[in-house]
C-alpha cells in the first residue's frame, strides 16, 4: 500500500484526494457529498463513508430512522417556524415546547445585537449550503450581516446524549466553512443549543478568515481518505459508531461481538478487580466503562440479527418445515388507573388502594398475590378475574418463532 506523504507537504495528496472526491461525486445520488453531520465520524473512522454508502445502496428501503431520529425531526420542523407567525406546533407535545423555546431565546439574543447594528442582516433557516464541490450541509438557523462581515449559525440538537462543545465540534468546523465560502463575512460564529440534554446545553465559538485555509486543508484530506477504497477503519469501536449504519457489515463491531462471546482477555473482570481501593477506584471505573460500552455494542448488534432472523422466518416460513409461530405472551395493562381501582375496590372492597397503589408500582405480582389474599381468588383464575375488570386490558405479545419438537 502507498505510503501516506507527511501533511506538511500535502499539495499532491489534496490534489489528489480532490480528485476522487468529484469522481465519487459523479456516481452518487446525493452528489456522494460528505454532509457536515458524519464529520466527525468520517474523520475518526474514513471506513465508514463506503460502508454507509454500500448499506443504503444494497437495502434502499430499509428505514434507519429511530424513535429519536422521528423525534428530532419534529422539533426540527417546528423550529423552521418557531416565534413567527407561522408558527406551527400541532406536531409538538406539551412537554417539547420548553425545548422550542430554549433554542429560540439563544437566536433571539444573538438576533438583537444584529438588529440595532445591521437591520438589513439576513436570516436563513434550514439551508443547504456547499463548500468547493466536496462538502455539504444543512444549517439549521443562521444570521448573516454583510456589513458587519459576520455570520452566526445555529445547529439545534435534540438528542438527550451530550455533544462534543462547539469549539471541539468538526460539525461546527464543518459550517464554518461552508459559512466562509457562501458568504462575504471574515468571523463566523457556530452555536450549538442542545435544550433536551440533561442541563440544557449550549456552547459557541468564532472562527475567523485566517482559520479557513487551515480548515479546508484538513477536511479536504479527511474527506480524501473516506473516499478510498480501502479507507481505514477506526483502531476501535467507540462513540463514532453511534449514528453509523454500517455496523451489521463492520468488521471491527462483529471483533467486538466476537470478543465479548470468547471472554476476550482485554474485556474480562479478573479478580483482582473486586478487591476496590481508593488507590485502583478510577482505574476500575474506567474498566467497568469500558466493559459497559462494549456489551452494548454487541447486545445491539446481535438485536439486529435476531430481527433480520425473524423477519426472515416470517416471509420464509413455508420453506422451513421445523419452525412455527406461536402466539406471543399477553401483558396486563392499565389504561385508567382511577376507574380500574375503583373497578377493583367494587369488587373486593378488603382491598388497601394505597397498598395496592405501591405494589402496583413495584411489580404486577405484588399486585397478584394482594388480589388473590385479599378476594381469595386462585392463581389459574387470576386473568379471568382482570378481564372482567374496567380500566384495564390484555395485550397481545409478538408471536414467538419456536423450533419444533422433534417427534421420536
Ligand atoms: S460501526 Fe464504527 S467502526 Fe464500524 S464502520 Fe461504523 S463508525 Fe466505523
Amino acid at each position: 500500500m502507498e505510503k501516506p506523504k507527511p501533511l506538511g507537504n500535502s499539495e499532491e495528496l489534496i490534489q489528489k484526494g480532490v480528485d476522487m472526491v468529484l469522481q465519487a461525486l459523479s456516481t452518487d445520488d446525493r452528489r456522494g457529498m460528505i454532509s457536515c453531520s458524519a464529520l466527525a465520524r468520517i474523520f475518526a473512522c474514513p471506513a465508514s463513508f463506503n460502508l454507509e454508502k454500500f448499506v443504503k445502496t444494497h437495502y434502499p428501503d430499509k428505514s434507519f430512522d429511530t424513535d429519536d431520529s422521528r423525534r428530532g425531526d419534529r422539533l426540527h420542523k417546528a423550529m423552521q417556524t418557531f416565534g413567527t407567525r407561522n408558527q406551527d406546533l400541532s406536531d409538538i407535545k406539551p412537554d417539547e415546547v420548553e425545548f422550542l423555546e430554549f433554542c429560540h431565546s439563544k437566536f433571539l439574543s444573538v438576533l438583537k445585537d444584529y438588529a440595532q447594528l445591521d437591520a438589513d442582516s439576513g436570516v436563513f433557516v434550514e439551508r443547504r449550503l456547499w463548500a468547493g464541490g466536496i462538502l455539504s450541509g444543512q444549517i439549521d438557523k443562521a444570521i448573516v450581516s454583510e456589513k458587519l462581515k459576520r455570520a452566526e449559525i445555529f445547529d439545534w440538537k435534540f438528542g438527550t446524549q451530550p455533544v462534543p462543545p462547539a469549539a471541539e465540534n468538526l460539525q461546527m468546523a464543518g459550517y464554518a466553512l461552508l459559512a466562509f465560502e457562501n458568504f462575504e463575512v471574515d468571523t463566523v460564529v457556530v452555536h450549538i443549543v442542545s435544550p433536551c440534554a440533561f442541563g440544557k446545553k449550549y456552547s459557541s465559538v468564532a472562527y475567523t478568515r485566517e482559520m479557513e485555509p487551515e480548515l479546508s486543508r484538513q477536511i479536504t484530506i479527511a474527506l480524501a481518505k473516506a473516499y478510498k477504497e480501502d479507507a481505514p477503519y477506526a483502531s476501535d469501536i467507540g462513540a463514532h459508531c453511534q449514528f453509523c449504519i454500517a455496523k451489521t457489515i463492520c468488521k471491527k463491531q462483529l471483533e467486538n461481538c466476537t470478543a465479548i462471546m470468547n471472554n476476550d482477555q482485554q474485556i474480562v473482570l479478573s479478580p483482582q478487580d473486586f478487591s476496590l481501593t481508593i488507590e485502583n477506584f478510577d482505574q476500575i471505573t474506567e474498566k467497568l466503562n469500558i466493559c459497559a460500552d462494549r456489551i452494548k455494542a454487541a447486545t445491539r448488534l446481535i438485536e439486529q440479527l435476531k430481527e433480520a432472523h425473524y423477519n426472515f422466518a416470517r416471509d420464509n416460513i413455508e420453506n422451513l418445515p421445523n419452525y412455527e409461530f406461536k402466539a406471543g405472551s399477553e401483558s396486563f395493562k392499565v389504561d385508567d388507573m382511577a376507574e380500574f381501582l375503583q373497578s377493583l375496590h367494587s369488587r373486593i372492597p378488603a382491598i388497601d388502594e394505597a397498598k395496592l397503589l405501591k405494589f402496583l408500582s413495584v411489580s404486577k405480582s405484588a399486585m397478584d398475590e394482594m388480589v388473590k389474599t385479599e378476594g381469595k381468588i386462585k392463581a389459574k383464575d387470576l386473568k379471568d378475574f382482570y378481564r372482567i375488570l374496567n380500566g384495564c386490558h390484555f395485550e397481545q405479545g409478538k408471536e414467538k418463532l419456536v423450533r419444533k419438537k422433534e417427534v421420536k
